[in-house]
C-alpha cells in the first residue's frame, strides 16, 4: 500500500518518522536501534533522507588544501531496502534534484523498481554549502516539479533520453514538501501555494510540512491551501525542541518562528535537560491538538531527537 492509502485507511492519526542514513563509515545498527525503539507505536511508514555531495578541504601541510567531493551520508536506497526487508514497513526514500543529474535519478528509480520500493518523497533538496543560491547539476533540475515529471514519465515507460521501457512495474507514488511559514526563497505565501498546487496537479498524493512549533500557523496554512484548491493530505512534520541553542538555530536553519510561550519557558531553564523536558511537553500538547483536529498522520523528524520522539509517541499513541 502507498503512503496515501496507508494514511487514508488508518482510521486514526498514523505515526511515521524520518531517519538519516548513517554517516559514511559507520554501521546501520544505530538506524535499527532507532526503529526498534519506535516500533511499538506502529509506524505506518519510515522516510529516509538523501544528502547531496559537498566539497571538503583537506590540509596538505604545505599551506595548500586539496578539495574533495564527498557524500557524508550515502546509501538512501540501500538503507530503505534494508529497513523494508527487516521490518516489512513501508519505506519512503527521498529523491533530490540537488546534486543529481536526471540520469542518476533514473538509476535510483531503476534500483528502487528492482527492490519493489514504490513510495518516494520528491524534493529539490538543499543547496550545497559552497553555493550562494541553489544551482542544479549540468542538465539537472531547478525544482521538485521537474523531478516529479521525470517520475511520471518513468511510470509511463519513458526514460530521460526519450527511449521506451520494455517492462513497466507498479508505478511510483510520491509526496512533496510544503512550508506553513513559507519557503525561504518564495517571494510570498501565495506564490508558494501556487507551486504546491502545481505539485498536486502533476501527481503528488500528499505533502509533508517543514517542522513548525505553532499549530495556528499550520491550521492557517491548511485553510489557505484548501482555498487555493489543494485537496491532498497535508501531513504535519514535527520535532521536539531539545536544546537552548536551538531557540536561535531553528529559526535560522528552518525559517520558522518559535512561539513566545515556548521561548519563555525554555529561557527559564538552567540546563539543556530542562529545555528538553519543556520541548517534550510542548510537543505532546502540539500533537494532541493536531490529532484532535483530525490530521491524517504525524511525521516526526528524529535526527538527534529519538528519545524525545519516543516520549512524545508514548504519550499520544
Ligand atoms: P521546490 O518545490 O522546488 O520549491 C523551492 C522554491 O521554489 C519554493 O519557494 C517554491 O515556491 C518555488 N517553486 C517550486 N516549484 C517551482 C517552479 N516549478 N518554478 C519556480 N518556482 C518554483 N533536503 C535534502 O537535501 N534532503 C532531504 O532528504 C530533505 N528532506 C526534506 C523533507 C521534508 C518533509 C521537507 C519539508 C524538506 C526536506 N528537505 C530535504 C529540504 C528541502 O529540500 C529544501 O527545503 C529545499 O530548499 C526545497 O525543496 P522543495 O522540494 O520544497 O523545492
Amino acid at each position: 500500500m502507498s503512503v496515501a492509502d496507508l494514511i487514508q485507511n488508518n482510521g486514526r492519526t498514523a505515526f511515521s518518522f524520518e531517519i538519516l542514513p548513517p554517516l559514511k563509515g559507520t554501521s546501520i545498527d544505530k538506524v535499527y536501534d532507532t526503529i526498534d525503539s519506535l516500533l511499538e507505536y506502529d509506524p505506518k511508514y519510515i522516510n529516509i533522507t538523501t544528502h547531496r555531495s559537498e566539497y571538503v578541504y583537506k590540509e596538505l601541510g604545505n599551506g595548500l588544501y586539496q578539495r574533495n567531493r564527498l557524500r557524508r551520508r550515502p546509501g538512501t536506497v540501500a538503507v530503505a531496502a534494508a529497513i523494508h526487508n527487516k521490518y516489512g514497513v513501508c519505506v519512503v526514500p527521498h529523491m533530490l534534484c540537488s546534486g543529481f543529474t536526471p540520469e542518476e535519478s533514473e538509476y535510483m528509480l531503476l534500483d528502487l523498481q528492482f527492490l519493489g520500493i514504490t513510495d518516494l518523497l520528491v524534493l529539490r533538496g538543499d543547496k550545497a554549502r559552497h553555493q550562494q543560491v541553489f544551482t542544479p547539476e549540468p542538465g539537472g533540475y531547478s525544482h521538485a516539479t521537474e523531478l516529479a515529471e521525470q517520475v511520471n514519465n518513468f511510470n509511463n515507460g519513458i526514460f530521460v533520453d526519450g527511449s521506451e521501457m520494455t517492462v513497466t512495474n507498479t508505478p511510483f507514488s510520491y509526496g512533496v514538501a510544503c512550508y506553513p511559514e513559507k519557503h525561504e526563497e518564495s517571494p510570498n505565501p501565495e506564490s508558494d501555494l501556487y507551486w504546491l498546487k502545481r505539485k498536486q496537479d502533476i501527481g503528488a498524493q500528499y505533502a509533508v510540512t517543514q517542522l513548525f512549533y505553532d499549530n495556528q500557523k499550520y491550521f492557517a496554512f491548511v485553510e489557505k491551501a484548501r482555498q487555493a484548491g489543494i485537496t491532498i493530505p497535508i501531513i504535519p512534520g514535527i520535532k521536539p525542541l531539545r536544546r537552548k541553542a536551538h531557540i536561535s538555530l531553528l529559526p535560522k536553519t528552518f525559517k520558522v518562528d518559535l512561539p513566545e510561550d515556548l521561548v519563555r519557558e525554555a529561557m527559564k531553564c538552567e540546563t539543556d535537560e530542562d529545555v528538553n523536558r519543556v520541548g517534550i511537553e510542548w510537543c505532546i500538547c502540539q500533537c494532541r491538538e493536531l490529532m484532535a483536529h483530525g490530521v491524517p498522520s504525524l511525521h516526526f523528524y528524529t535526527a538527534s531527537a529519538v528519545d524525545s520522539v519516543r516520549e512524545v509517541a508514548a504519550a499520544v499513541y
